[in-house]
């Protein structure tokens, strides 16, 4: 058998930042030789071009304010809305467990709801039934935090008008969909506040943690970066409750860098999943699913496999690389099995696809070679 003596790599980090290494360097030389290093100038300058960037075309004005991850993001913005004990947020159990995580942090309660099997987003009329008819024994609903995932944009059309309705907040998980629209616009600038992470694989990376709220809101702003830093309104004084969440000078550097490059590589992304999709269209797996008005940013480019175990063994052996996001749903993680509650639909459908999707190599870096690879295994199959 001819097994290839090098794989194609699902993600690669070191790619993007070999990639684009003379310009990193310099930023990073550049925030080091400054002699400051957390929330400075190199920080204010990233919120201020990530929101610029955010608030192009017809996008609302917004206001960005970064932090220490896409975890604290979340957190961030459930606090600085005053959402903690008492209240229940609603999101879905499809997703990293860091959105669920976050909600904890905050001190609310967790509702998880189910997907649609296509998309894999948040389904609406699930979040309409528990909207119209909450769950008994649990505090009211004053959030939803429907999230991007893999880059597909929720279906936010069909939701917005039922939380605004109920006076329930929406708080988009923006961490797999940077750049992603829907019906033309901008993901993060649709609901009251979004949150975005920018750990070294997401679609806007940082080399190390790092993590960014925007809303159009700019009370809402100014009492999130507060209370990323102890509350402090002003310095040393502390008005309120707050936590220490805060940006870090080498990673908003580095950020800037990567900024301006964030449209092309998800072009970049787009023309790999077009290529994929050409190289499934003969086979037994369907290309990912793309809901009308959707902008999809591929993240991931996820497919349902049947046989799991036995197709990514294959692709190995062709030297590809794939990826499980994500094996166990959080409703049936031992750490929230059985303490969480689920909705009405008991996230069937998020068990389902556990137990099928399967994500194929993709990022920016692939070059045409290893795409040719990846679409000579996909037709093998
Ligand atoms: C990555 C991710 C997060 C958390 O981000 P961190 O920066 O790792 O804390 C939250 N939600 C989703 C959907 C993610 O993919």
């Amino acid at each position: 058998m001819n097994v290839p003596t090098t794989t194609v790599p699902q993600a690669d980090p070191g790619a993007a930042y070999r990639a684009h290494k003379a310009e990193i360097d310099a930023a990073v030389a550049r925030a080091l030789a400054s002699g400051w290093y957390i929330l400075g100038q190199e920080g204010a300058a990233f919120e201020t071009e990530y929101a610029a960037w955010l608030s192009a075309g017809d996008a609302p004005a917004m206001h960005a304010v970064g932090c220490a991850n896409g975890t604290d993001a979340i957190a961030l913005i459930l606090r600085g809305m005053g959402i903690g004990e008492g209240c229940t947020v609603a999101t879905v159990s499809h997703t990293a467990v860091a959105t669920v995580s976050a909600i904890e942090m905050a001190g609310a309660t967790p509702l998880l709801l189910d997907i649609d099997p296509d998309t894999y987003c948040m389904d609406p009329d699930e979040l309409r039934a528990v909207l119209d008819t909450p769950p008994p024994g649990l505090p009211p609903i004053r959030a939803v935090i429907p999230v991007h995932i893999y880059g597909h944009a929720c279906d936010l059309d069909a939701m917005l008008p039922a939380c605004r309705e109920a006076g329930v907040k929406v708080i988009e998980d923006v961490a797999q969909a940077h750049g992603g629209r829907l019906n033309g616009r901008m993901l993060g600038t649709i609901g009251d506040a979004a949150a975005f992470s920018l750990y070294p694989t997401k679609n806007l990376a940082a080399m190390g943690d790092a993590g960014i709220t925007a809303t159009p809101d700019e009370a809402l702003a100014k009492r999130m970066g507060a209370i990323r830093q102890y509350g402090w309104h002003r310095r040393y004084i502390s008005d309120e409750v707050g936590v220490n969440t805060r940006l870090d000078e080498l990673q908003a550097a580095i950020l800037r860098v990567r900024l301006p490059l964030l449209d092309a590589g998800n072009a970049r992304r787009r023309e790999i999943a077009a290529r994929y999709d050409e190289a499934l269209a003969e086979g037994p797996f369907a290309p990912p699913y793309r809901a009308p008005g959707v902008e999809h940013v591929f993240h991931q480019y996820v497919i349902r496999v049947p046989k799991r175990e036995e197709v990514m063994a294959r692709l190995k052996m062709e030297g590809v690389a794939t990826a499980i996001h994500y094996p166990v749903p959080v409703h049936e993680q031992a750490a929230y099995a059985g303490r969480t509650p689920v909705g009405p639909a008991g996230c069937a459908e998020t068990s389902r696809a556990a137990t099928e999707v399967m994500s194929l190599p993709i990022f920016p870096e692939l070059t045409d070679a290893q795409v040719d690879r990846v679409c000579a295994a996909l037709r093998g199959l």
